[in-house]
């Protein structure tokens, strides 16, 4: 289908009263209204609505428990409501297709308000609906060809995403179907959210979002604000092109909020979604299959995180693909851009960020950090992406970390030299990097080195960026050391995502305060 897809809000609640709850609704740009008459209780509440004029259409819906709804009454007493409240002409009816299925006299009592019947027919449009609380089938083909041979006028099927790689497949057969019939599929829990903002690139009928936290009808609904305001509802269309982060967990991201914003300010269409896919290389493997098989789904490029850096070096190094130097140095990938329809390259912008970090504050020496002494306190990926850059421009570098064993691996990897986690206190170097986790939310008390231990003048970065201000940096600024914040190496790395994805430059400014909101520059 190629209308617009509709942004449906659901009322979950009696209060505010109802009229209020819709007037707010239309106001924050819903183009209809969900009654979940299960949830709000208040029956006569909602025909007192349905009696008024309204200006937006509803979907009337009261949902079974064994769909995930909050209806624990009878099942007779249930369709009977419907088939009363529906009198009133809603707009559109909501019913299971298991009731709808199970029997004649559901279908005749819901035809009678709800149907496709003509000009004589019912005035209200019919979804049936299938939902799965409890997870997403192997044979979607199977559930789709069920719902969509339904005499429905929209056909709605909701399940339970494990991970990315469920989403794609609901969005997949979303495509597919979509093309002949209004059809709403969508799936829930943070792995849904990806199918509940794509909605609109694969041609959904509609999506949900609530009119705030709290509100939501099912798990995983964003707010209205939030899908239109972080995620470019209003701008997405079928040729978006859609960019995400892949991760374990991803929901705290900030990069959606970072490259959205970068992209809105550009006037690109393209959006950018958290993919959360499960710790095993086998699921990664299996979610870049999926979307690296399938060029018709749009993905033109993905950042990596904890835990699959390491993954995507191995995947694409399985798969024959391209990777940067620096990256395979490295040992990890950050970056994914899909360079033709079969053919992805992979990337370590952390190297790119962490450098352009330190240029900054050493900008007034032509070749800043060449036979610098540097100080790297860790040695997990932030810890390698520092050390290649580093060397790579120079510098000379000393590992440290709690665990020596790993910092022995890293040194003889990338060459260089490592010392035990206790003798970071007498490091004279000239710029000493926190690459270890310490100082971090919700961890914030907590500093790698003591003041005592820091001399003014010394450089002092953290690759922490939560909080943008940890307790290293501020005991650095008192001792006068010159600081870099990991905000910076953030923005750095994001940045020339960006460059690689959309070839020109980022808008870094609009970058760094959707990251840090309250922050100055
Ligand atoms: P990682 O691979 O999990 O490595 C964590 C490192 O922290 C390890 O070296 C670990 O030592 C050390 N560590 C953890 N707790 C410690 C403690 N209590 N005392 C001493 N050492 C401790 O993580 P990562 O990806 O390198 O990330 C590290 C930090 O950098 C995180 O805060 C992350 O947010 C940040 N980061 C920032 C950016 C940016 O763009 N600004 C990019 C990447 C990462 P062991 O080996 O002994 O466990």
């Amino acid at each position: 289908m190629s209308a617009r897809t509709l942004l449906a809000v659901p009322i979950t609640r009696a209060t505010p009263p109802l009229a209020e709850q819709v007037r707010a609704a239309q106001q924050a740009g819903a183009d209809l209204i969900e009654l979940r008459v299960d949830c709000i209780g208040d029956v006569d509440a909602v025909a007192d609505l349905l009696a008024r004029p309204h200006a937006l259409p509803f979907i009337l819906t009261v949902r079974s428990s064994a769909e995930g709804g909050a209806w624990d009454a009878g099942e007779a007493e249930r369709i009977a409501l419907i088939a009363r409240l529906g009198l009133a002409q809603p707009g559109y009816v909501d019913v299971e297709l298991a009731a709808w299925d199970r029997s004649a006299s559901v279908r005749r009592e819901i035809g009678l308000v709800a149907g496709s019947g003509g000009q004589a027919g019912p005035p209200s449009r019919l979804i049936l609906s299938h939902h799965d609380p409890h997870g997403t089938p192997g044979d979607l083909d199977a559930v789709f060809d069920r719902v969509c041979a339904t005499p429905a006028d929209v056909v709605k099927v909701v399940f339970t995403a494990r991970d990315a790689t469920d989403g794609w497949r609901i969005l997949a057969q979303l495509q597919h179907h979509s093309r002949g019939r209004p059809v709403i599929a969508l799936a829930m829990g943070d792995a849904g959210l990806l199918t509940r903002i794509l909605a609109a690139r694969f041609g959904g009928f509609l999506t949900f979002a609530a009119l705030e936290h709290g509100a939501e009808s099912a798990p995983g609904q964003l707010t209205v604000r939030e899908l239109i305001e972080h995620y470019r509802w209003r701008d997405i269309g079928p040729d978006t092109r859609v960019y995400g982060v892949v991760g374990w967990p991803v929901a705290h991201s900030r990069s959606p909020l970072v490259h959205n914003a970068a992209m809105s300010a550009e006037q690109i269409d393209g959006v950018y979604v958290p993919m959360p896919v499960a710790p095993d290389y086998r699921d990664f493997a299996a979610f870049m299959d999926y979307v690296a098989g399938r060029p018709e789904l749009g993905i033109a490029g993905l950042s990596v995180t904890i835990p699959h850096k390491e993954h995507a070096l191995r995947w694409l190094t399985e798969r024959g693909f391209s990777i940067s130097d620096l990256a395979r140095r490295a040992g990890a990938v950050n970056t994914f851009t899909r360079t033709a329809p079969a053919a992805w390259a992979g990337d370590n912008t952390d190297i790119a960020g962490a450098i352009a970090a330190l240029d900054a504050v050493l900008a007034a020496d032509p070749d800043p950090l060449r036979d610098r002494q540097v100080a790297v306190l860790g040695a997990g990926g932030a810890a390698r992406a520092v050390t290649v850059g580093v060397l790579d421009r120079g510098g000379r570098v000393t590992v440290f970390n709690r665990t020596p064993q790993r910092a022995q691996v890293l040194a003889h990897e990338l060459r260089c030299a490592w010392k035990p986690w206790e003798q970071r206190v007498g490091t004279d170097a000239d710029v000493v990097v926190n690459c270890t986790s310490v100082g971090m939310h919700p961890g914030e008390g907590a500093s790698p080195l003591a003041p005592e231990v820091l001399q003014p003048g010394q450089v002092v970065f953290d690759a922490v960026y939560n909080p943008p201000q940890t307790r290293l940096l501020r005991d650095a600024r008192r001792c006068g050391c010159r600081v870099v914040s990991g905000v910076d190496m953030f923005i750095g790395q994001a940045a020339a995502q960006f460059r690689l994805w959309h070839a020109r430059c980022a808008p870094t400014a609009t970058m760094r305060s959707a990251l840090t909101p309250g922050e100055r520059g």
